[in-house]
């Protein structure tokens, strides 16, 4: 979205087909909204569509105040709650109940003079079609939206066709497990003063926002600024959902339990543990620890206690690996609250950059309690004298969707209160 005092271009994800028709029958919808909303002659305004260079997915409804200079009109569209004015208006014009999303009884079956026709645009009449629009409108106003206010959710093939990116993959995915369809789609999310906050890829009612986040979202500059945003939506009372196509299952899985409907769980078998005596060992099973009693006798130089043997497919395993379970939201983008996780000991090669299980004596792991912490090791050496190298900082950080998770430093770490135990490798299971 983009404006001027007099001009106003906004793009939209167009269905395939129906591009043209689309993007004609939204000009007069959001210009037919804005004249009630704002009080605004139909003379005032005026507005035309235009392609997207090289995205045929997109169309550009260019809206613009007919006056020379302008009259700042359009400048409501911001700074009165206007878009949500305008489009509950445009929904009532379109003979839509913009809170149940019901049309009435009388409505016309594609365009007629009460809603999208006028005598100014007769020569786009053949191209309108109320009902190619009405979904994004009541879009445009989801964002409060509560279950029993007209949340039936969006139609699942509307959802599809406007999926940008990796969205899709996930949305094909939500329908074809059964979850319920989304109240809202790229909804504007409004602080109580109405100034937007961010974009939620999905809206589900009790405020639950789904961002579904492609490759670009790995970088550090974007996931300071996604976890940034997260903080903002939670302090307004949303929760957020992330979904990592590549992790698609743990997504689905946290959306599961938000919407508080277990029986979409991705179905995970228990975890099969077996005696020692039925083992067979670093073949099909792995000994299971707690992660306390890993870090305390490896790094003592002693076997820890097993808690059991717990089979393992998929995965080829060797001496050196076990299973602990990691508690905790500190590293939650790579390792879920509470999961199984393999890992490898002992650490080989540049430790930089890796998961690892840490022990040290001087500090308590406040998720945990213990003097251990599975974290991003990094580590910055420095020259002392004759060309020696030694550690001067090692920093432990966290892999968090939430920011207060800070990262924590130690200096001039001694090989006695600092020990590397051990490499995660991956999550087994929850
Ligand atoms: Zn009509």
């Amino acid at each position: 979205m983009h404006g001027l005092h007099d001009l106003v271009t906004v793009e939209f994800p167009v269905p395939p087909q129906d591009g043209e028709r689309f993007a004609w029958s939204m000009a007069y919808a959001l210009l037919g909204g804005f004249q009630v909303a704002f009080s605004a002659e139909e003379s005032e305004l005026g507005a035309h569509v235009f392609d997207v260079p090289a995205d045929g997915s997109r169309k550009r409804i260019l809206l613009y105040e007919t006056d020379e200079g302008g009259t700042g009109l359009l400048r409501n569209l911001w700074e009165r709650d206007g878009w949500r004015r305008t489009a509950r208006r445009a929904l009532e014009l379109l003979h839509v109940d913009p809170d149940t999303g019901k049309q009435r009884d009388d409505a016309c079956e594609t365009a007629c003079y009460d809603c999208l026709l006028s005598y100014f645009n007769q020569q786009h009449h053949d191209l309108l079609d109320r009902r190619l629009v009405i979904d994004v409108l009541r879009q445009m106003l989801t964002v409060e939206l509560e279950p029993g206010e007209g949340g039936r959710g969006l139609d699942w093939d509307t959802v599809k066709s406007a999926a940008v990116g990796a969205e899709l993959e996930v949305i094909e995915e939500l329908e074809r497990r059964g979850f319920p369809r989304p109240i809202g789609q790229h909804a504007v999310i409004r602080d109580a003063k109405g100034a937007p906050v961010t974009e939620a890829d999905l809206v589900y009612p009790n405020k639950i926002v789904v961002w579904v986040h492609g490759q670009p979202h790995h970088r550090e500059h974007v996931r300071r600024r996604d976890a940034e945003l997260e903080r903002r939506l939670r302090s307004l009372g949303y929760r957020v959902v992330t979904v990592w196509p590549e992790r698609l299952e743990e997504g689905l899985g946290e959306l599961a339990e938000r919407l508080q409907r277990p029986e979409l769980l991705p179905r995970r078998p228990l975890l099969r543990i077996v005696p020692r005596e039925k083992a067979e060992a670093y073949v099909r099973h792995l000994p299971l620890y707690t992660l306390e009693a890993a870090a305390g006798a490896f790094s003592e130089g002693q076997i820890p206690q097993e808690a059991g043997w717990v089979e393992v497919e998929g995965c080829n395993l060797r001496e050196g690996m076990f299973v602990a379970r990691v508690v905790g939201e500190s590293m939650n983008r790579r390792i879920p609250n509470g999961a199984y996780c393999i890992f490898r000991r002992p650490v080989e090669g540049s430790r930089n950059g890796r998961v690892l299980l840490v022990q040290h004596r001087d500090f308590t792991d406040p998720e945990t309690g213990g003097h251990y912490t599975v974290k991003v090791y990094q580590s910055e050496k420095e020259a002392a004298e004759e060309g020696e190298w030694r550690h001067t900082v090692i920093r432990l950080i966290p892999d968090s969707t939430d920011p207060a998770f800070q990262p924590m430093e130690l200096r001039q770490a001694s090989e006695e209160d600092f020990r590397v135990v051990a490499e995660f490798l991956t999550v087994l299971r929850r």
